[in-house]
């Protein structure tokens, strides 16, 4: 859950936004299901947020509330609760292997264990073996047993090796559950919290080589009235094209993410500040003059803006305080207008 959502739900209007929850589902015919119950708090405590801005279409569509709709908007919006239940079945799945693995291992145990037994039996018997005939029905129960031995390593060879191939498909897919909860669905970009964990990551890493860092923040100026005008489906195209120019700008070691709603925030390590106001200069001037059209009328949307703020590291300097020097910079680029990039630094020096 969102610290929006979190704080709603443990606030003093708790009890009223769970009591305006239900009496939502129940105008809307949706049942009061506890993963409805979660989605619907999404939509009514941040309406703004991607879950709520998405339930809001589907509902302006009138479109039914099934219990398919349910699970397709939890498989998109909360990650977490995926990854949980993903996690299970996979966990479900090394169970299964591992006790077809270990029963394999204890009748291949109980066989070799049988073939101890015969073997001795075979050299007890040979002690007192009068003959040809007696030696050679040792040595045919010998032979006997020793297949028995030889079967049952190849069937333990083969559920080893099949058993192995599971696990690599399950470790594959586990690889593919972990990137989906990282990434942004609409974008593609980093989500915020690998965004956050980056962050936290690229600081320690500035602090202990002594490197430099910068993180910028953007937002897209007046997305709420675009959204309002154009719809939310637009807006998503919108959210996408940004993401597109900031995903090509941010070649590796830099990181771009969609932050929240309409803002998003790249990671720039190892760069001096001219170079990251020369890169997100570049961004905002790209943007802001690309001539943008609905898709579906091929209606002319004009043009979008964007305000950035970034701020550089200062030796021992946390990741939380880093953001909330670029989002004051970021703050300042709306305040002076909107369209422009603001660097922290120069507004310290200003002052
Ligand atoms: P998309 O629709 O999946 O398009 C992916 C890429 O295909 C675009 O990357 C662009 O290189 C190319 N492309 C697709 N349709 C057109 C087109 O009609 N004309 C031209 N010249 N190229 C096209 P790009 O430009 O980085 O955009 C990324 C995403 O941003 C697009 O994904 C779309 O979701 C959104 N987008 C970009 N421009 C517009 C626009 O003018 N209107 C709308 N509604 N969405 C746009």
């Amino acid at each position: 859950m969102t610290a929006k959502v979190e704080t709603a739900l443990r606030g003093p209007q708790a009890y009223d936004l769970a009591r305006r929850i239900i009496e939502a589902m129940e105008s809307a015919n949706v049942w009061p299901s506890a993963l409805n119950f979660e989605l619907w708090t999404h939509y009514l405590a941040e309406p703004d947020g991607a879950l709520g801005t998405e339930i809001a279409r589907l509902l302006a569509a009138g479109e039914r509330f099934t219990e398919a709709t349910a699970d397709m908007l939890a498989a998109e919006y909360l990650p977490r609760g995926r990854l949980t239940e993903e996690i299970r079945d996979a966990g479900r799945v090394l169970d299964r292997e591992l006790s077809s693995v270990a029963a394999a291992i204890s009748q291949a145990h109980q066989t070799q264990s049988a073939y101890g037994k015969t073997l001795e039996g075979a050299a007890t018997s040979m002690e007192g073996a009068d003959g040809a005939p007696a030696l050679q029905t040792i040595v045919t129960s010998l032979t006997t047993a020793t297949r028995r031995v030889q079967r049952e390593n190849v069937t333990l060879e083969k559920k080893l090796e099949t058993s192995t191939k599971e696990v690599a498909k399950l470790r594959e897919h586990l690889e593919q559950v972990r990137r989906d909860a990282m990434t942004d669905a609409l974008t593609n970009l980093a989500n915020r919290k690998a965004f956050d964990d980056h962050l936290e990551a690229a600081c320690r890493q500035s602090e202990e080589m002594g490197t430099a860092l910068t993180l910028a923040v953007l937002d897209i100026d007046n997305f709420k009235a675009f959204n309002d005008t154009w719809g939310h489906q637009t807006g998503d195209q919108v959210l996408r094209y940004v993401a597109s120019v900031l995903g090509r700008v941010a070649k590796t070691p830099r990181i771009a993410a969609r932050y929240g709603g309409e803002e998003f925030a790249m990671i720039f390590p190892m760069e001096s500040m001219s170079q990251v106001e020369k890169a997100l200069e570049g961004i905002r001037k790209e943007i802001g003059t690309r001539a943008l059209r609905r898709r579906s009328t091929n209606d002319e949307l004009g043009t979008v803006t964007l305000s950035a703020g970034f701020a550089h590291r200062h030796v021992g300097e946390s990741a939380v305080n880093l953001l909330e020097r670029a989002d004051a910079a970021l703050y300042v680029s709306k305040r002076e207008g909107r369209d422009r990039v603001t660097s922290a630094e120069r507004l310290q020096t200003a002052a």
